[in-house]
């Protein structure tokens, strides 16, 4: 067992705060044995390891949807959005090979690490490749191997392979499940689309897919369907199977509103992407008063750059005080559970996202001891405004000490660089971007 000291921000049900409190951590299970003032030390004998005074303690954060391999092609398309950036990324990913997914999701995960993301759940191609990633470095994922049958270019799987490897990596271990990976309304057919929720309903496996996130969808769908993308993925039968829907960005009228909220439609809201994308903001408020569950994302690291959720956090309490013109429509508090016990909840893991007895010991320890930082009165404010990913010091998954003091011990950071210079070397850039 071991100690981790500073203010501890738990999240859990009653929010409690800890100004200067300790985790108690069983590194065997993997467990907080418990949390309170520090005489936890003295009544459990423990040593405090990481943290001290001036640090802030709270759970790993969950990124709740990414692609995490496109870290490889980083920058290659910028300026385009909706189907004109597709375009551009397909005829990227024609040329992908396994190995370089592997890659480009141990980068992702690094950079995951590096700040403060304990937890993701991804949506691309050779999945198999990221699942190795994910073992290797001991984060959690819940993975899904990407189908896309209605255009040419990216990597072709059937939904039979990627429902071969829903079922074998589904429950695989408290760190590791899937779902089913379908990309969208407009890159996969209708009989593909009925048939994944049908295996979803038989089996439980949740469907992942982007739903409704551009006005080049709301467009396509409304021509070839006669109906908005909601009504669509509704009569499908996909709102009724379980499932985790990307972005919504784009709900037409209050029974769309009315609907999402009462299937508790689980939300995949990424919004650095799509504001900078010039689309629509998600009416995030709206779903979550009528019942949905919101958790943040991040999206890919090609469309948001890096994969930073302190920066994904401030522009979704931005974005959303901004749309329904008040500066406390979201509060702090509200974008962290997004980030962490909600996330968790989004992505089917259990007793994950909160800092208590009983829950797994993700813990992430940030230097609070800044001229940026101080003083800290809420502490909630603090880690909204002033933190982001790069003042992440000691990264704890499972109990397991994965960063230490900037430190990495689970891989090998400077080699995957090196080798992700290489592998990215290897793709042609055929895109153009707009000047
Ligand atoms: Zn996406």
């Amino acid at each position: 067992m071991f100690g981790v000291r500073g203010i501890i921000v738990t999240m859990d049900e009653y929010s409690r705060v800890f100004w200067d409190g300790v985790v108690v951590v069983d590194s065997d299970s993997g467990v907080i044995v418990d949390v309170g003032d520090l005489g936890l030390i003295r009544d459990y004998g423990v040593e405090v390891v990481y943290g001290d005074s001036r640090s802030i303690v709270m759970p790993g954060l969950i990124n709740t949807h990414t692609h995490s391999p496109m870290s490889i092609f980083r920058g290659f398309v910028s300026g385009v959005s909706g189907f004109d950036w597709l375009r551009r990324v397909w005829d990227i990913e024609a040329q992908l090979k396994p190995r370089h997914v592997y890659v480009g999701a141990l980068l992702s995960i690094i950079s995951m690490i590096r700040s403060g993301t304990t937890a993701f759940a991804d949506h691309y191609f050779y999945a198999e490749e990221i699942a190795k990633a994910v073992v290797e470095t001991g984060v959690r994922a819940v993975l899904a191997k990407t189908v896309i049958d209605l255009h040419e270019g990216p990597p072709k799987h059937s939904l039979k392979e990627s429902l071969s490897f829903a079922k074998k990596y589904f429950n695989f271990s408290d760190s590791l499940s899937t779902m089913i990976g379908v990309h969208s309304l407009y890159s996969c057919s209708i009989e593909t689309l009925r048939e994944a929720v049908s295996i979803s309903m038989d089996t439980g496996i949740p469907i992942h897919m982007h739903l409704s996130e551009s006005r080049d969808e709301v467009k396509f769908v409304k021509e070839s369907y006669g109906v908005t993308p909601i009504k669509l993925a509704d009569d499908l039968g996909i709102l009724g199977a379980k499932h985790l829907l990307a972005h919504v960005s784009y709900v037409v009228d209050e029974y769309e509103l009315n609907l999402l909220g009462r299937v508790k439609a689980r939300i995949a809201y990424a919004p650095f992407t799509k504001m900078r994308g010039g689309q629509a903001i998600a009416p995030i408020m709206d779903l979550m008063v009528r019942g949905a569950s919101i958790s943040l994302a991040t999206d890919g690291p090609l469309s948001c750059g890096d994969l930073d959720m302190f920066r994904e956090m401030k522009f979704m309490l931005a974005a959303q005080n901004l749309k329904y013109g008040s500066a406390s429509a979201l509060k702090p508090i509200d974008v962290i559970k997004a980030s962490t016990v909600d996330a968790a909840m989004n992505l089917g893991f259990k007793n994950l996202g909160f800092i208590g007895k009983g829950a797994k010991a993700d813990l992430i320890v940030l230097n609070a001891w800044k001229s940026k930082v101080i003083p800290i009165k809420d502490v909630y404010y603090t880690i909204l405004y002033c933190l982001n990913g790069g003042d992440v010091d000691t990264v704890i998954i499972n109990g397991k000490p994965i960063m230490v003091n900037g430190v990495i011990r689970v891989v090998d950071e400077e080699k995957t660089i090196e080798e992700a210079v290489k592998v990215a070397g290897e793709l042609e850039d055929l895109t153009i971007n707009p000047q």
